[in-house]
């Protein structure tokens, strides 16, 4: 029998009071099932009852909020083959990726739940004594997307649940039911009000984002609406952490050896279908080296074997939705009718579902929209140049900052160039990489903030400076 999804409100599961809508399995384009659809008037329950819980909540004790964490991870264990099932269903990924992003989220909560919230002495002498104090903030609103939406949601709630903040969440309407799952493992470990999710897209977004009860609004998703966010979140000077999108640059060194170098670029383009905000999204190959590494990239993208996530032997799945399908295919299409060349892939597969095989451009210039644009799905633009500081320059042209990579035998020589990218972390020959302990955020317009690490951990919370004359 199919499971029913409910919001979860003070506790309590709620049905949707507009109703339910339809989430789509990308892979088939079939229900995957109902999902409640939340009123305004839901939400500000939902607030409240954050609101209330948090009176108490703050003042829960560390070893309290740490072993409620421990019990979470425990229980996103206990039911990760079905949770690894839903995120297939509704977000069309491979099974050993969803597999791996449940894994992923019982690290993090667990690595979370172990974290310290510091005391700092300022100064200790005979008539004073300084200490520097973090408080939770109150109310935190959580707004997630579709790409990775368990391991997201996981990043949010968990780091505001450790501090003492209680949290509304509200998942990408696309891929609800894997969070609703992970909201009704919360609530149980946590008292009523202290966990809440709502539904919906835009409009339940914009009554979060600008809800005078709500402190502090974590986000995840496009570069626009970061932006519609900050503005509707001035009424309360809300506190921020915005990740955006990014349109990573990768530079492979005339040095680097390309044979033990193109799997690591090909999985770090296409992770998740290329889905993922900080895949390589640009590739500048040297010349002496360009037809060598797009014959490799090639042969790495003809061994895919593209299909539906649920089936046995699938390594690449469909694009998530129809909208980001048809972004993807129209970059594709719009290079090529300006000159570049489509060494593989480049044309929609036939029949049901929203499949996109692996396609690597080349000849691309730069002023194509294919390398302007975030594409955010299976394709990759590999790009010529002739001279690494030009390649620097052209990979620092754009106005978002994620990540970025360089890719070279050299490391020293390597980690010079990495330091010049304008971005928020910037790997050697690796790209994508995100780990609990080291922090993670864009700079330009990929956001401000960062998660992970007790760095992460902090942007839930205000410092209180506690100055005691002896
Ligand atoms: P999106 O911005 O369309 O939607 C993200 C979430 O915001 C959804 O839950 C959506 O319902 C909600 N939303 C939409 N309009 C809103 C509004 N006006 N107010 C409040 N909430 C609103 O993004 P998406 O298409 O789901 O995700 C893809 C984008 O996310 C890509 O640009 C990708 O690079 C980015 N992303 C960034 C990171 C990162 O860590 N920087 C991680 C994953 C994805």
């Amino acid at each position: 029998m199919q499971r029913e999804y409910s919001l979860i409100i003070n506790g309590e599961q709620v049905a949707g009071g507009r109703g339910t809508f339809d989430v789509i399995n990308p892979a088939t384009e079939e229900v995957v099932s109902a999902c409640p659809y939340a009123t305004v008037e839901q939400l500000n329950d939902a607030v409240d009852a954050a609101d209330e819980a948090f009176k108490t909540w703050q003042y829960s004790s560390d070893a309290e909020r740490k072993q409620a964490l421990h019990r979470i991870a425990d229980g996103i264990e206990a039911n990760a083959a079905e949770l690894a099932e839903i995120i297939v269903k509704e977000q069309g990924k491979p099974m050993f990726l969803a597999q791996a992003e449940v894994g992923g989220a019982v690290a993090w909560t667990r690595y979370t739940a172990d974290l310290e919230i510091p005391v700092e002495v300022l100064e200790d002498s005979d008539n004073k004594r300084i200490e520097l104090h973090r408080k939770p903030l109150g109310v935190v609103g959580s707004i997630t997307p579709w790409n990775w939406p368990l391991m997201i949601a996981v990043w949010h709630i968990m780091p505001a649940l450790r501090t003492g903040n209680t949290v509304v969440c509200k998942p990408s309407g696309l891929t609800p039911l894997n969070t609703i799952m992970l909201a009704e493992i919360i609530s149980k470990e946590v008292p009523a009000g202290v966990m809440n999710l709502v539904t919906g897209e835009s409009g339940i977004g914009s009554a979060i984002t600008g809800h005078e009860k709500i402190r502090k609004i974590v986000f995840t998703g496009s570069t626009p609406t970061g932006q519609a966010i900050m503005r509707n979140a001035a009424g309360n000077l809300k506190r921020l952490t915005l990740e955006l999108g990014g349109n990573d640059a990768g530079i492979i060194l005339p040095d680097a050896d390309v044979n033990a170098i193109a799997e690591g670029i090909f999985q770090t383009a296409f992770l998740n279908m290329g889905q993922t905000c900080a895949a390589l999204k640009r590739l500048y190959v040297h010349e002496t080296q360009y037809d060598q590494v797009c014959d490799k990239l090639v042969e790495l993208a003809n061994a895919q074997s593209v299909g539906d996530g649920m089936a046995e032997g699938t390594t690449f799945g469909p694009v998530q939705n129809k909208d980001q399908f048809d972004l993807v295919k129209d970059l594709v299409d719009d290079a090529r009718e300006n000159g570049a060349s489509v060494l593989c892939g480049g044309q929609p597969l036939e029949g049901k579902g929203f499949f996109y095989p692996p396609t690597i451009v080349a000849n691309v210039t730069d002023d194509m929209r294919i390398v302007t644009e975030e594409q955010f799905g299976p394709t990759l633009p590999v790009i010529r140049y002739s001279d690494v500081d030009d390649a620097v320059e052209r990979a620092n042209s754009c106005d978002v900052g994620l990540g970025g990579s360089v890719w070279s035998s050299d490391i020293e020589g390597a980690q010079k160039i990495a330091q010049r990218l304008e971005c928020g972390t910037a790997w050697i020959n690796g790209h994508a990489e995100v780990l609990p302990h080291a922090p993670f955020g864009g700079c330009k317009m990929s956001g401000f903030g960062v998660e992970f690490g007790q760095e992460g951990l902090l942007e839930y919370t205000v410092p209180q400076t506690l100055n005691i004359n002896k």
